[in-house]
């Protein structure tokens, strides 16, 4: 079996994403800190986690949409504050400058080179990177995102709409992520093959969903669709895919 092209995830497959919401979190709270010092003050960093997470319930038609639920949030806690709430925007902008301003890890700039070798790259992703503020544009032929479509992985209709995106069939496409249930279990349902990218540097966490780090937990074994891979990082992947 030789992919035709590839998708990749991007949070916790191409860079870490902790340490990327830490920042962005702090470059909101330094925002507010210069603009809105009430909606710091009144919300402060456990405040604004509930506050997310209240949103977030009360929202459930928007779990695809990472972006307006962070908007919402922050619009939420001005108005609890008195603030104007039309300072919600700009507010967003500044988290989101700062959630672009990712680290990738050391193999992804080789690795790419080399995937890109063997077939066309696109993104998808449940979070709300973007290809150029995140340095990426250059290898990819475009993205999907569940905010584009409407849904998050695993549903199978984000990789279905990746595929057309490419002009592939599924069972021609690999999806490369670190996500069992979204990436991993998502792909193989929609028809596509898969490797799961399952970094040490990561940490495990026992839980199955949300982002920061591997987990420790692994669901029962996927079913036997395409072609499944696990590498530690990406140039193992290019080095089977090199050998083929
Ligand atoms: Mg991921």
């Amino acid at each position: 079996m030789r992919p035709r092209a590839f998708t990749l995830d991007l949070d916790d497959t191409l860079w870490p994403i902790e340490p990327t919401l830490r920042r962005a979190e702090a470059a909101l709270r330094g925002w507010l800190a210069e603009h809105a010092p009430a909606t710091l003050a009144g919300c402060g960093d456990a405040g604004m986690l509930r506050l997310r997470a209240q949103v977030a319930l009360d929202h459930p038609e928007l779990a695809h949409d990472l972006s307006t639920l962070r908007l919402i949030t922050i619009h939420r806690a001005l108005v609890a504050a008195g603030d104007d709430p039309a300072l919600a925007e700009p507010a967003f902008e500044a988290f989101m400058a700062a959630r672009q301003q990712v680290t990738w890890f050391d193999d992804v700039r080789p690795a790419l080179d080399r995937l890109a070798a063997h077939g066309p790259l696109l993104a998808v992703s449940n979070g709300n990177a973007e290809l150029a503020p995140t340095g990426l544009a250059p290898w990819f032929a475009g993205s999907v995102s569940a905010r584009s479509t409407g849904v998050a992985k695993p549903d199978a209709r984000i990789f279905a709409a990746a595929c057309a995106q490419l002009g592939c069939r599924p069972d021609e496409v690999m999806h490369i992520g670190d996500d069992w249930r979204a990436d991993i279990h998502g792909a193989r349902e929609a028809g596509l093959h898969s490797a799961w990218v399952r970094r040490a540097e990561l940490p495990l966490r026992d839980d199955s969903g949300g982002l920061g780090g591997q987990h420790r937990l692994l669901a029962a074994p996927p079913p036997p669709a395409g072609h499944h891979l696990e590498v530690p990082h990406l140039l193992a992947l290019a080095d089977w895919l090199d050998a083929l």
